[in-house]
């Protein structure tokens, strides 16, 4: 049996409380969210801090309001079921809403919020297990030891961006909101990343994220997105597809973006792709010989690793077909894509 490792528990009643507790540098503190990864983490040992800081209390994270300008703000504390069952969100950021739907399975949606997923840790199947595993293997760059077992002789960490909200709300040009004793800051999510699995995100010490907010989109705003897993029912992706396309009043494609996850330590956006599609509508002849252009650049941009379960080479020959269903669905307003 995994046992929970000791650690100070504080629940803080407001965000004030919370960055105060977050801004003592003498205690190694970690945040907890909905826990849903967090805790498998601590009980695989592979975080050890001295406190964890729960915002389980704050309400004022929780929910989404209009903010000027058409954006719409979601609290980072929002259950992840809230925002797939958002009537609001279907419609104005339906990628994100399908993305949300299919993390994990129910029990984990209801207690996994959006922020959590956001900021959720890179995984490999060499480091994602218990210490005892991960001893028995001599441990790996990512955490204990000095090797890779994905890439032989890497030397940087290659644990992929698996969080499906991830690549939705880069299709969505999202921002986020962070805050900290005495300093706030805006981040778009596609500044996050790092190239680096050992850490993906550039974070600031002590801070936490409030909200997620999302640009306003017009009537011809499309999206969807597409996950390949082993269980339907549960399972993290084995690839993430999100796509977004734009629609002028005659159905003519004006914007378009593609964005893959949970091939490598940060979201990968295929490029070409807007050239590709500019123009075209969705009654035009063109259009199928065009989608079936952006899967292969999809195929020729993305190469899946060993990092995650599952027979990469598979997975690569996936690509393609899960960028294609994901535009399909997107087209037709219709998703998500979920059977391989
Ligand atoms: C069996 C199983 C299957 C899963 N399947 C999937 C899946 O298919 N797809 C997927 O994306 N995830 C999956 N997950 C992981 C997890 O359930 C989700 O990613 C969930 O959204 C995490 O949210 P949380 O609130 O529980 O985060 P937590 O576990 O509480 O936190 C996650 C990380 O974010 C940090 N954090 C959380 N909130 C904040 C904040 N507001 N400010 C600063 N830091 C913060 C925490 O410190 C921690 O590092 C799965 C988990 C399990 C156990
Ligand atoms: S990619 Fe390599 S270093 Fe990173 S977690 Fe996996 S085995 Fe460890």
């Amino acid at each position: 049996m995994l046992r929970m490792p000791k650690f100070e528990l504080e629940r803080p009643a407001s965000l004030a409380e919370a960055l105060e507790l977050l801004a003592d540098a003498s205690v190694e503190s970690l945040i907890v969210a909905g826990g849903t990864d967090l805790l498998p983490n601590l009980k695989h040992e592979l975080f050890t801090p001295a406190r964890v800081v729960s915002l389980e209390r704050l309400g004022e994270l929780r929910g989404m309001r209009e903010l000027e300008g058409g954006w719409l703000a979601i609290g980072s504390m929002t259950r992840l079921d809230e925002v797939a069952g958002d009537a609001r969100l279907a419609a104005r950021a339906p990628a994100l809403a399908q993305a949300c739907s299919l993390v994990a399975g129910p029990q984990l949606r209801t207690m996994g919020t959006l922020g959590g997923n956001v900021l959720l840790d890179t995984r490999c199947q060499w480091y994602n297990q218990t210490y005892f595993w991960r001893a028995a293997l001599g441990f790996c760059l990512k955490k204990d030891g000095s090797v890779c077992h994905v890439v032989e002789g890497g030397a940087k960490c290659v644990a992929a961006a698996s969080n499906d909200s991830a690549p939705a709300l880069m299709t969505l040009g999202a921002e986020l909101v962070f805050v900290r004793a005495g300093g706030r800051r805006v981040v778009p999510i596609a500044d996050l990343w790092l190239a680096d699995g050992a850490m993906n995100k550039k974070l600031e010490s002590g801070e936490i994220l409030t909200e997620i907010r999302l640009p306003p989109r017009g009537a011809g705003h499309r999206g969807a997105y597409g996950k390949l897993r082993e269980r339907g029912s549960i399972d993290f992706p084995l690839l993430g597809v999100a796509a977004r396309l734009e629609l002028d009043a005659q159905g003519a494609i004006t914007e378009a973006d593609l964005v893959l996850g949970a091939l490598a330590a940060r979201p990968v956006r295929v490029r070409r792709v807007a050239e590709e599609l500019a123009g075209l509508r969705a009654s035009s002849n063109d259009l199928d010989a065009a989608l079936g252009r952006v899967a292969q650049l999809a195929y020729k941009q993305c190469h899946p690793l060993p990092n995650v379960p599952g027979d990469h080479e598979w997975r690569r020959e996936m690509v393609p077909v899960y960028v294609r269903r994901t535009l399909d669905a997107a087209l037709a307003r219709q998703g998500p894509v979920r059977d391989a």
